[in-house]
């Protein structure tokens, strides 16, 4: 019973076979400079040394092939035959209003997510790269999407909307569609059963904060409200994205400094955020070591960006009227002692108080961050978008509701 994931980006494919029956990695790795000279396939197994091969790799269905025979390969696989993949699971970015929930790929499908290319340019074509990769290698193997934007479709219009001229809903679908939904999903539902409590008793808001950050508002185990909208540029700072901004900003700068469309949305996109403001990174590990050290842009960036996510916090627990969780996750969620500390010192009004001792533990497991006698839980959940995405293909493609 073994599922491979895959993750492809225009020059990048990532993987993880996993093995069903109890859930564990057999293997994992990634092919990165596909189409460019020395394309390198980094491949890890638990317990072994890693392999890297550089090579050649023009186009995603070599790349394919290439993964395929590392995971057979006499030395270095961890499967005796291509025949004992099951199933493959693919990462997509975008599903727009189509997809409510992860769905096995068809001809329907396919023609779905080529539809949707317009509002996700940089990712979902570089999915259908993986998809017919996959589909060319091993074509009778069932492969499986799950949408970053699946968990969001239950947000109500009131949420979703944009306060503009309705036919811009109407004929280009211009709304917050939201990211970072496979991992809400499953943190929640992961920090529900950390709890004991049904997802369907609890407020919870979650932070995504990684290199892209988002917050949502997750009302009885269903998404109310997100940070990120129609793009994931929308919301919190972020490493390198701007996050929320006055949108007369963006003709303003244009004309000031003279800049094309391509450039504005370079700059807020990959130069704002942790990285403007600080001069100097946009992982917060050296933000953090910066301003220990005393630079004053680098603790303005920290407070501009615990104070960003301090705000959704509060507006989230006032869409909800009320919070019974806070939860961290992702790179910086999961990691950042200081982050969470300086988050959760503005929030005491809420009756949620943080235990610093149990802050300051560090675990890959999820844990309670928060006093015993705090009125919210805040919990530290480690994010696992691939386990997510091999039980949503298990279930649709092997399962007992599967078609196999
Ligand atoms: P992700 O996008 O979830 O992979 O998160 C990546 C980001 O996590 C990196 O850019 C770092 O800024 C951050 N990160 C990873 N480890 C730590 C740490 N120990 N402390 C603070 N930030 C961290």
């Amino acid at each position: 019973m073994n599922v491979l994931v895959i993750n492809a980006g225009s020059s990048s494919l990532k993987y993880q076979l996993y093995d069903m029956t109890n859930e564990t990695v057999l293997a994992k790795g990634r092919v990165e400079r596909i189409g460019m000279e020395s394309s390198i396939l980094t491949h890890e197994v638990e317990g072994e040394p890693d392999v890297r091969e550089v090579s050649e790799i023009l186009e995603h269905t070599a790349a394919v092939r290439k993964v395929l025979d590392m995971l057979t390969h006499p030395k270095f696989g961890v499967l005796r035959a291509i025949g004992d993949i099951q199933a493959v699971g693919h990462r997509v970015v975008h599903g727009g209003e189509s997809f409510h929930e992860s769905v096995l790929i068809d001809a329907d499908v396919k023609a779905e997510i080529r539809r949707l290319f317009d509002l996700a340019p940089l990712h979902n074509p570089a999915h259908m790269m993986g998809i017919l990769a996959v589909e060319a290698n091993l074509p009778d193997v069932p492969q499986a999407v799950v949408f970053d934007t699946a968990f969001h479709q239950t947000m109500p219009p009131a949420s979703y909307l944009y306060a503009i001229p309705t036919v811009l809903y109407r004929k280009h679908k211009i709304r917050r569609y939201g990211f970072h939904g496979t991992s809400h999903d499953y943190v929640s539902k992961q920090a529900a059963a950390f709890l004991g409590k049904a997802p369907e008793a609890l407020k919870i808001v979650s932070c995504h904060i990684g290199n892209g950050a988002s917050c949502a508002a997750i009302l009885h185990g269903k998404s109310y409200d997100t940070s990120m909208g129609m793009t994931p540029l929308e919301g919190l700072m972020m490493g390198t994205r701007s996050g929320d901004l006055d949108p007369a900003i963006v003709p303003f700068a244009m004309n000031k400094e003279e800049l094309t469309l391509s450039e504005v949305n370079s700059m807020l996109n990959k130069h704002s955020g942790l990285l403007a403001i600080s001069g100097l990174s946009s992982d917060m590990r050296e933000v953090v070591q910066a301003m220990e050290e005393g630079s004053e842009p680098a603790k303005l960036a920290f407070e501009m960006y615990a104070y960003r996510i301090r705000k959704y916090i509060g507006a989230y627990a006032a869409a909800m009227n009320g919070i019974d969780v806070l939860l961290f996750t992702a790179g910086v969620g999961e990691n950042s002692v200081p982050l969470r500390k300086r988050v959760c010192e503005g929030l005491t009004f809420l009756g949620l108080e943080l235990d610093d001792a149990r802050n300051e533990v560090r675990s890959g497991e999820t844990r309670r961050v928060s006093a015993d006698g705090s009125q919210v839980d805040v919990l530290v959940v480690p994010t696992n978008e691939e386990l997510l995405i091999a039980r949503d293909t298990y279930r649709l493609a092997i399962g007992p509701k599967g078609k196999r």
